[in-house]
């Protein structure tokens, strides 16, 4: 742990919806700040007046609620370091700029756009080993510059990069040590001509002001980290640590994009995932525990994450890996907290009446539908054979006509109706002890006594084990479901 108390922040630019590698880059932030009782802070880069909305920002808000990222800074927290909207901080960036222009470490510059072309083209030319801005107004007098302003001309605000800068060496949790050549520094646009900050200022005024220690982010700003630096050094402030973590691919190697499916968070959610099994699963791209564990309950992630672990090669979105890891979690899910988190609201969902039952009743019921669970919607459809009636159960034609619909499988449900109708105690293991003796009775396949059973009772042919179906189901309802299947049944 640092001696510094660690604060990080996640800054997602409210351009569109929260997107899977925006998603990982805040769970990584969040672990981070967690297994360093740090903090952990959520800033609205809505800078891009165009591309940002209040619409993405409540959209960014929700999914982050959803995944269970707390942020102990940011928007609807608050906090001491405020705002945290960008919009809300122009004041701050202006004043920022204004004093390294007062300090001399950044100045005005008037040069037009045609200007700024016809000086590129030159020194490309020139075959110039330096392409950038060419440093035409960095030494007007502040006189000069002063009165061009006072006489309406536009002008943007540069850095000015030390003359003797030399190279700059970012150092990266995850890469290790960058270097960037002294000549790639140019005196970038830290404010533009309407007064509206650049990212690259914008993002090192905020950071520093908010006492950010380590900048966790997507390595498409690793190019962008030289010149963050030279704005840390310009406001006198201390760099943070990087860390700048891998891009997320498809199976095909292309960047993770819209043509590999779903990639914004909330599609996830409403496809029935869970927020820890998503979770888990994000934080595995790009991060491991120890390099063979999988899964990784949101606590465990939250103590022992660290940067150390994170890889710096791209990782691949796997779906399939995504859907184990969710069967995983329903799976180990404790009976109870099945049946009210994921059950219920399932049904109340899909509009199915469940009825009065005891809690044993759906204990049971949960722990044959549990493994058959991938979402749970699933629960409706291997429920739908136990909340049917008689009456009302569905028989599927394929399953008939595999099942029932043969010749001597009217004498299976004869001769089951007659075993079942002896049982005392109307049990699971009951059933099947009274169902067992059937094929050899009856002189048939095992299989195929008990298709015909399975069919007549629950409908089709992929049910939950027959006899805690038909102990849930209750002896009258199976009766009176083999007395209805009979007439199918050849
Ligand atoms: N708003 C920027 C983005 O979404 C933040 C980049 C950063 O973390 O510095 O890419």
């Amino acid at each position: 742990m640092s001696e510094t108390p660690v604060r990080v922040r996640f800054a997602p630019s409210p351009t569109g919806k929260l997107h899977v590698g925006g998603a990982r880059t805040a769970i990584y932030n969040w672990a981070f700040a967690r297994a360093n009782h740090g903090t952990f802070i959520l800033r609205i880069d809505d800078t891009d007046p165009e591309r940002s909305t209040e619409e993405n920002t409540q959209i960014i808000l929700r999914a982050m609620r959803w995944l269970g990222l707390d942020w102990d800074e940011g928007p609807e927290v608050g906090g001491d370091f405020g705002p945290y909207f960008q919009t809300e901080r122009a004041e701050m960036y202006r004043a920022a700029a204004q004093r390294l222009w007062d300090e001399g470490k950044a100045y005005p510059c008037f040069c037009t756009p045609e200007q700024l072309a016809a000086d590129r083209a030159e020194a490309q030319a020139r075959k110039d080993p330096f392409q950038g801005y060419q440093r035409r107004c960095r030494d007007l007098s502040r006189e000069e510059a002063q009165a061009r302003i006072d006489a309406g001309e536009p002008y943007v605000l540069r850095i000015k990069v030390p003359a003797d800068r030399g190279d700059v060496v970012v150092r990266d949790a995850v890469h290790g040590e960058v270097t960037f050549a002294a000549r790639e520094l140019d005196d970038f646009v830290i404010q533009r001509t309407d007064g509206t900050p650049t990212y690259n200022f914008a993002t090192v005024v905020d950071d520093a002001a908010m006492g950010i220690t380590h900048v966790i982010r997507g390595d498409d700003h690793l190019s962008n980290t030289p010149r963050q630096v030279i704005v840390y050094e310009a406001l006198g402030a201390p760099v943070p640590t990087f860390a700048h973590i891998s891009m997320i691919l498809g199976a095909d190697g292309k960047k993770l994009s819209k043509r590999h499916g779903a990639t914004n968070v909330e599609e996830y959610r409403d496809a029935g995932y869970l927020s820890d099994a998503f979770v888990n699963y994000l934080a595995l791209l790009g991060w491991s525990l120890d390099g063979e564990t999988t899964i990784v309950p949101r606590d465990v992630l939250a103590s022992q994450f660290s940067l150390d672990h994170v890889s710096k090669n791209p990782a691949t979105f796997d779906p399939k890996k995504l859907e184990w890891i969710q069967a995983e979690y329903l799976r180990t899910m404790d009976d109870a907290e099945f049946v009210e988190k994921i059950m219920r609201p399932a049904l109340a969902a899909a509009g199915v009446d469940a009825g009065e039952h005891a809690s044993a009743w759906w204990g049971a019921l949960a722990a044959i539908v549990k493994p058959r669970t991938k979402f749970p919607a699933d629960v409706v459809t291997v429920t739908a054979p136990v909340f049917a009636t008689a009456e009302t159960l569905v028989y599927d034609e394929k399953s008939v006509a595999k099942g029932l619909a043969k010749a001597g499988m009217g004498a299976v449900l004869d001769a089951a109706r007659e075993a079942l109708a002896g049982l005392e105690a109307w049990e699971p293991a009951a059933i099947d002890t009274a169902l067992e003796p059937l094929p050899e009775a009856l002189d048939l396949k095992k299989r195929l006594v008990f298709q015909a059973v399975r069919v007549a009772v629950c409908g089709n042919l992929v049910s939950p084990p027959l006899g805690e179906t038909m102990a849930l189901v209750g002896r009258e309802d199976c009766m009176a479901r083999i007395d209805r299947a009979r007439a199918l049944a050849l």
